[in-house]
């Protein structure tokens, strides 16, 4: 037996289910978690010594690799400094400044400790700003685990939602209006009945909780007339795109303003952090400059705002988005063709260093089209990748990170595994 597996049987006998979050259980590939000792740069190294290419990144914010030396030297100093004192450091007013000049919508950012803290404060602040109730979220977009946001469609396509998890009031979710990503139709629509009930749009603006899925072309620049028209505002949930497809995110590819942005993952350095920012008239609603409560103990902690602020400095170095766009190309090369060699029923799908190969579906524009992949055919990828020394996401509908450190011996190594593994899913 692996240590591994050791380890995951003692961890069930004291945390829900062996892990602190449901994703790392591996339940979607039929497999037993590998439990991490160690990283370097583009590997991960397990607790029986084997060495993995990974492009989980932590889910997201390792777009340096692991163990970057120099963000690993700040943090060595700030940790002699002190870990946390419930006060104002220098510190916090760097990383906000740094954040409103990477993002033009944003001109004041709030610190706070997760994603998932993040977009419920932003709803909240969406609610106290507009006097309004209801939350519009897409079909299939994940914004953290808070009750308004943890909410599935409903029958119809346009009906109130229901609560994604037993402990939600139904009050809560039906303040929720659940509709598919991509479709402005069926938004307008919405907005045609609840329109003075909105206070807000909230999307992942390019997906990952479902897999990789970019916008239709006007989709965006919609979602903001619609918004403007009816006197809501558009949230977008940078948490996973933030500094990860551009400096300035999403928002800063596809040229549309949100009137709110959260952000988490990358910008926290690999240590807790999340954020809510925007146009200074919305910010000023947030205690104790307005009455729209909101705090943290650990908020804006400054071993996190350290790795935050040295993360973000590397990203300025010149090219780093090429960089990452460059190796992001050569594994989608290496992907296709492996997959049109093969011909296996697949769709690689890319934005900048964010990918997923869905497994059968076809052209994949929404929900909808993400869940009628094969997954268990994705499992059979997902066991033969990691046993060929590639740690990937275990679930079909997440993101695959590429990180700078990936470089063309791990990227040349991936594209050989891709190609064992969906041998083995073609049978
Ligand atoms: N929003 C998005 C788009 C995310 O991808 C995630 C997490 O994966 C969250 C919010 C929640 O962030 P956290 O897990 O830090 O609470």
């Amino acid at each position: 037996m692996s240590k591994s597996v050791d380890l995951f049987s003692e961890a069930k006998k004291f945390i829900p289910g062996g892990v602190n979050s449901p994703a790392r259980a591996f339940k979607a590939v039929n497999n037993n978690p590998i439990f991490i000792e160690r990283g370097k740069g583009s590997l991960i190294y397990d607790v029986d010594a084997n060495e993995y290419i990974d492009y989980v990144g932590s889910w997201g914010p390792m777009i340096l690799g692991y163990n970057d030396p120099i963000v690993i030297e700040a943090l060595q100093r700030q940790l002699m400094k002190g870990t946390s004192f419930g006060a104002p450091t220098e510190l916090e007013t760097t990383l906000a400044s740094m954040v409103v000049d990477a993002i033009d919508s944003i001109d004041k950012v709030r610190m706070v400790n997760s994603g998932t803290e993040a977009t419920m404060s932003a709803l909240r602040l969406a609610r106290g700003y507009t006097g309004r109730d209801k939350i519009v979220k897409m079909e299939g977009c994940y914004h953290g685990h808070g009750d308004s946001l943890l909410v599935e469609a409903g029958s119809g396509l346009t009906t109130l939602g229901i609560a994604g998890s037993p402990g939600i009031p139904d009050q809560i979710a039906n303040e929720t209006i659940v509709v598919p990503y991509n479709d402005l139709d069926i938004l307008e629509n919405v907005f045609k009945n609840y329109g003075d009930e909105i206070a807000a749009v909230i999307l992942e603006p390019v997906t990952g909780n479902m897999g990789v899925i970019a916008p239709k072309v006007g989709y965006l620049e919609g979602l903001r007339e619609l918004t403007d028209k009816y006197g809501s505002l558009l949230i977008f949930d940078e948490v996973m795109t933030g500094f990860r497809l551009a400096y300035g995110g999403a928002q800063e590819i596809y040229c549309v303003e949100p009137d709110l942005t959260t952000l988490g993952k990358i910008i926290g350095g690999g240590l807790p952090v999340g954020a809510y920012g925007g146009k200074a008239e919305i910010m000023d609603c947030v205690a104790p400059e307005g009455g729209v409560y909101q705090a943290g103990t650990l908020s804006g902690n400054p071993l996190a705002m350290t790795a935050g602020i040295t993360t973000l400095r590397l990203l300025q170095r010149a090219n780093t988005y090429d960089y990452l766009e460059q190796k992001a190309e050569i594994l989608e090369e290496g992907f296709k063709a492996n997959i049109k060699e093969l011909d296996i029923d697949a769709t690689f799908s890319r934005v900048g260093s964010m990918f997923t190969i869905f497994f059968g579906p076809g052209q994949v524009k929404d929900y909808k089209s993400a869940q009628s992949s094969n997954t268990d055919a994705f499992a059979i990828y997902f066991n033969r990748m990691l046993e060929e020394g590639i740690y990937l996401p275990p679930s079909q509908f997440e993101a695959n990170f590429i990180s700078l450190a990936h470089n063309d011996r791990d990227l040349d190594k991936t594209i050989v595994a891709n190609y064992k593994a969906l041998k083995e899913v073609k049978g």
